[in-house]
């Protein structure tokens, strides 16, 4: 390519979408170094990439039975770099696969040397969100089942313009949070995960599905009756679903429920709340600037009272001691210490 050195510029000047391709503009791009240089290449070269001739290769894969184990070999051959000249990439174990012996089918090959190589493989790194949103986009190669991998073979969860509000609805709702670059569950998120892995609403290959039917809409080789006829069934087989799931309750602090007397007291991380929904006993543990322990909510639904608590701070900044005590109404309330020798 001779001279072909440009600026880049996004399509639209002011609000870059992840729709938009990064393009280079007729202006070259002078003076520039160091980072700046090495992302201008690698848009350049992208472009000019996309506009390339397609890389052509003789791929060869070699059968070799022993025994009853087929053991197979690939090796590759180019015939044409195409796109792959523009960086001059060459394809990873790209020499050493090239080199496959000529042979013809039927021969019979020496056994020269055998033995067991034993490997360990490493656990799958944690999601960042950029593994995520990829991980979205070919969700369909996870799925198990042969026909429904290939019927999402097209589709991922989401489209490009959804994928990352979903994520962002994710953290929202607190199911994931952030360490560092990489994305972590929450206990509230593998919660809700446990309950929902195996139900017809979590399952991957019907988001796909979906995704398909409204592309074959979209090209008219579906009706619009057949889907919605079909969604209306779907969505009440996940509802009737949701509404049987019974939340197991695993956590060990649940206390019995001193106004309901017949719910159990679940503790959240920002609430410990009745699980009988008629009754709306909740304990928040967030009181006056002070995060109130498992064992002071314990006490409090066990006797009805705290033992005093230090460190509130009045909504004039003030710091006070109280304990807490419910009223009739099994509010919480503040129990001030009587001053002895105070009248
Ligand atoms: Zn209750």
């Amino acid at each position: 390519m001779d001279n072909i050195v440009l600026n880049v510029r996004s399509v639209d000047d002011k609000k870059v979408t992840d729709h938009h391709a990064l393009i280079i503009t007729e202006n070259p791009a002078k003076d520039i170094s160091g980072d700046d240089k090495t992302i201008y290449e690698m848009v350049a070269g992208r472009m000019l990439e996309a506009f390339s001739q397609k890389c052509v290769k003789d791929a060869t894969t070699i059968a070799l039975t022993c025994g009853d184990t087929v053991f197979e070999t690939k090796g590759s051959t180019m015939k044409q770099t195409g796109w792959r000249a523009v960086f001059n990439e060459k394809e990873e174990k790209d020499d050493e696969e090239s080199n496959l012996p000529n042979l013809s089918e039927g021969e019979q090959l020496p056994v020269l040397q055998a033995y067991v190589l034993e490997k360990q493989t490493k656990p799958k790194p944690l999601h960042t969100e950029a593994s995520l949103l990829s991980a979205m986009e070919s969700a369909g190669k996870e799925v198990e089942n042969e026909a429904e991998r290939e019927a999402m073979k097209e589709s991922g969860i989401g489209t490009p313009a959804t994928r990352a509000a979903i994520i962002e609805t994710l953290f929202a709702r607190d199911y994931i949070r952030r360490e560092k670059k990489s994305l972590l569950p929450t206990d509230k998120g593998l919660a809700v995960y446990d309950i929902v892995k195996d139900k017809r609403i979590a399952d991957v290959a019907m988001t796909g599905n979906w995704e398909n039917a409204l592309a074959k809409i979209e090209s008219g080789e579906m009706d619009t009756n057949t889907f919605r006829q079909a969604t209306e069934v779907y969505t009440r087989q996940i509802t009737t679903e949701l509404l049987n799931t019974s939340i197991a309750v695993t956590d060990n602090n649940a206390c019995d429920c001193p106004k309901c007397k017949s719910g159990k007291v679940i503790f959240y991380p920002k609430v410990a709340k009745c699980n009988n929904a008629d009754c709306g006993l909740m304990v928040f543990r967030n009181r006056s600037e002070k995060e109130l322990s498992d064992k002071q909510i314990t006490d409090l639904l066990a006797t009805g009272k705290t033992a005093v608590i230090k460190g509130f701070k009045s909504k004039g900044g003030k710091s006070f001691d109280a304990a807490l005590k419910f009223d009739a109404d099994y509010n919480v309330v503040f129990d001030f210490p009587e001053k002895k020798g105070k009248k």
